[in-house]
């Protein structure tokens, strides 16, 4: 059984696969990181950046 990692879209055996559903323990904190710090903001335990964000709004 064939699986596709959500990170890196790499297709993967999914019985070899050991951080499954990713393919590797780098694609599954890749896509922890991506949870926690772009798609699901948590209050407080996130750094903002307000002067970055200012940047950006400039342009
Ligand atoms: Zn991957």
């Amino acid at each position: 059984m064939n699986v596709n990692c959500p990170t890196c879209n790499k297709q993967i055996e999914w019985s070899n696969a050991h951080s499954r559903p990713f393919c590797s323990e780098r694609c599954q904190l890749i896509d922890l990181g991506k949870w926690s710090g772009e798609e699901h903001r948590i209050p407080g335990t996130t750094q903002t950046h307000p002067d970055e964000e200012a940047d950006i709004h400039h342009r």
